[in-house]
């Protein structure tokens, strides 16, 4: 942390002050105000003083039932086992691997680009060790519950299945989609097919791109002909939840095509190896996933619509269970589900690194936050919504 070196896409005017689902569906269905002033007291409603925002572009991106505690702590070692872990790797290689004596080396080591990029440019909140606390608030802690939490800036009690169905509550997405600046600029990637209902895509009518639908179509060059045959040959793990790497490809394939203002990108894999009771493929595929958001950053970056003007939001849908047995699984039963992280980068986003000794943060104002850094206000269209996260986005002068 604290390198000096410049990261692109981010400003760097704001000195760092401090250092820095499912194995089966059934299983997932078992476990599963400071309102931003934009506007100076007295002014006329949308803000009329020059944008000084630098943010153009919005991506929120999620790793489904990844813990606070691996992001602030990196492997559990208690988990590092056959008995606990269900690891098939040998233990000394999976030590040699993932486990350091030392915390903030050890943290750095499975995801490197959150702890010398993210957590060193922008901000990071819920290290609980640390008195930064993120949660949920819909006392489900789980999926569904939790990206329409994030994703309306309310959570909704009648939506306590992931079979729910179409969701009745239009999300930030859908609603930015409305606004004239951002019509047909909103897109939506992500492994897990339950994204049509959670967004309703019937209703919204967002691109999408989920689950195992073939991710090419018409006339289609070699590399994607073989992406669509893996899609269509693999054996699954889960039906309904794609592997990351398959969406990875399409995912930064697909901006030489088009280029999304908001995007959401959902990654499934880490809540399915919970619940696999899989510590090593967990491991694997979290240092996986910080790799894929350090590639969609340094794709993006080289792209000039998206240079120096986006923000990534990156965080977690529900936390885990913890304890030898408890961390395989997440929701009313398994206490500290509720735990989350919330992580942003972005030219707007002060540089205060990781937070501690904060007040608390919650999932559902996240969707107030994606709409804030692109300038509009969301609490003010849907009054339930929670206030935007005021620390990570800029005072105007
Ligand atoms: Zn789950």
């Amino acid at each position: 942390m604290g390198s000096a070196t410049h990261v692109p896409g981010v400003y760097r005017d704001f000195p760092a002050r401090y250092s820095c689902g499912m194995v089966q569906h059934a299983l997932r269905l078992a476990c599963c105000a400071l309102a931003l002033t934009f506007i100076a007291p007295g002014q006329p409603a949308h803000a009329q003083a020059p944008d000084t925002r630098s943010t153009r572009n919005v991506v929120l991106i999620v790793s489904d039932g990844l813990r606070w505690q691996e992001i602030f702590t990196g492997a559990d070692p208690t988990l590092l086992t056959e008995k606990n872990g269900g690891i098939w790797d040998k233990e000394q290689d999976l030590r040699r691997e993932f486990w350091r004596e030392d915390v903030n080396e050890r943290r750095r080591l499975l995801f490197p680009f959150l702890w010398t990029t993210v957590a060193a440019h922008g901000q990071i909140f819920g290290n609980q060790t640390k008195g930064s606390i993120a949660r949920v608030t819909n006392g489900l802690a789980f999926s569904y519950p939790g990206y329409n939490e994030m994703l309306t800036g309310h959570p909704d009690p009648r939506i306590n299945s992931n079979a729910f169905g179409p969701n009745p509550n239009v999300s930030v997405f859908e609603w930015l989609d409305t606004q004239p600046d951002l019509h047909g600029r909103v897109s939506v990637y992500a492994t897990w097919a339950i994204f049509k209902d959670i967004f309703n895509v019937q209703r919204s009518h967002l691109p999408m791109r989920v689950g195992w639908d073939a991710p090419y179509q018409g006339k289609l060059n070699a590399r994607q002909e073989l992406m669509n045959e893996l899609y269509r040959t693999m054996t699954r793990l889960d039906d309904e939840d794609v592997y990351n790497a398959f969406q990875q490809i399409p995912l930064l394939d697909s901006f030489a095509e088009h280029q999304p203002r908001v995007l959401f990108v959902g990654y499934g894999e880490t809540d399915n190896w919970g619940h696999a009771g899989r510590y090593d493929l967990l491991l694997h595929s979290a240092h996986a996933f910080d790799h894929f958001v350090e590639e969609l950053w340094n794709t993006l970056q080289r792209l000039p619509a998206y240079r120096d003007q986006t923000t990534f939001i990156i965080t977690t849908d529900h936390g885990r269970g913890s304890g030898p047995v408890e961390w395989k699984e997440h929701g009313v039963e398994e206490k500290g589900s509720e735990n989350i992280w919330i992580a942003v980068l972005g030219p707007d986003t002060p540089a205060l690194g990781e937070r501690h000794d904060t007040a608390e943060v919650h999932q559902a104002q996240i969707a107030a936050t994606v709409a804030a850094l692109l300038g509009k206000d969301y609490p003010k269209a849907v009054p339930a919504a929670a206030a935007p996260l005021a620390d990570v986005l800029r005072r105007r002068p």
